[in-house]
């Protein structure tokens, strides 16, 4: 199964691949029993600032814990955020990390220069892409700011959604797609990151809505599948009209990580408990939320 090609059937039927962060290694294997269980489709993914600042280790012990689990059918392995500039505005050897997942068998990829003037974003995102290509694996970037990484402060949500701060503009989004040769798109549409700065990482996120009708005309502009990331406490509905509009990968972070800390915390520690709470979020998600089950049967018809 290819990431690229599961990506755009999912389009297809105006469905979504959901992409859930393991932050913690022994996360991998409850989401990958709760996706096969729920005879769906996900990713397993990581991003550089999870095994930099929680206990996910380096992408390499992700793929080996991967690799233990991973259900050919049901779960693929992408490599989420691999800033060019980080969330501390250092700058990063994005290259490298990339490479490495291409040797680490990641099955798709992302870029993320969405901290970059426009021209740079697209530079550096075609650079990532032939990367990606010449593997044979499908690269995703970003355009517009999905806020919440960062080491500071939000403005209030309210604020953003009604300001439309950061949100990705049309136009840049048709050539940024045209020149980077990107296969996803990761837009900013309302939608937030949970914070993972140490002080502010427990915080219950604020409830995001999404401006749906962006999405259809972000879709329209640029005919290839939009990924949403901050996939943690979005209003439902907007959830659902947003894949109908032209989201097709979703990602799945802070709801999911904040389920494990706590129920680790709960159980002094107890792995085995938290990762057994972790599988029913994570099949709640699928099945209650994305209306996902059976999503392989329907994917492969
Ligand atoms: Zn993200």
């Amino acid at each position: 199964m290819k990431a690229e090609e599961t990506v755009r059937k999912a389009r297809e039927q105006e469905a979504c691949i959901p992409a859930f962060n393991v932050p913690y290694l022994s996360m991998v294997k409850p989401v990958i029993q709760a996706v096969v269980d729920e005879n769906s489709i996900a990713m397993v993914q990581i991003a550089r600032v999870e095994w930099e600042k929680f206990e996910a280790e380096s992408l390499e012990r992700v793929a080996e814990e991967y690799e233990k689990y991973k259900k050919e059918g049901y779960t693929l392995l992408h490599l989420d955020h691999i800033p060019v500039i980080d969330e501390d505005y250092q700058q990063v050897d994005y290259m490298a990390f990339l490479e490495r997942a291409v040797r680490a068998g990641y099955q798709s990829l992302m870029v993320d220069g969405s901290r970059l003037p426009l021209e740079e974003n697209i530079r550096v995102t075609k650079e990532a892409v032939r990367l990606a290509h010449e593997a044979g694996i499908a690269c995703e970037a970003e355009l517009g700011a999905v806020m919440g990484h960062e080491n500071r402060e939000m403005p209030p949500y309210e604020e953003i959604f009604a300001s439309r701060t950061g949100f990705t503009k049309t136009e840049e989004a048709e050539r940024f797609v045209k020149e980077s040769g990107c296969s996803w798109l990761s837009v900013a549409v309302g939608n937030v990151h949970g914070q993972i700065a140490e002080a502010f990482r427990d915080r219950k996120k604020p409830q995001a809505r999404l401006d749906v009708e962006h999405i259809r005309e972000l879709h329209q502009a640029v005919q290839i599948p939009l990924v949403l990331h901050g996939g943690s406490g979005v209003r439902q509905q907007d959830i659902l009209e947003g894949i109908a509009a032209g989201i097709a990968k979703i990602n799945v972070g802070t709801e999911l990580r904040q389920t494990y800390e706590a129920a680790l915390k709960e159980g002094d520690g107890d792995v085995s408990c938290a990762q057994d709470r972790l599988y029913h979020r994570v099949r709640a998600y699928i099945a209650d939320y994305l209306h996902n089950t059976d999503l392989k049967d329907r994917l492969s018809q």
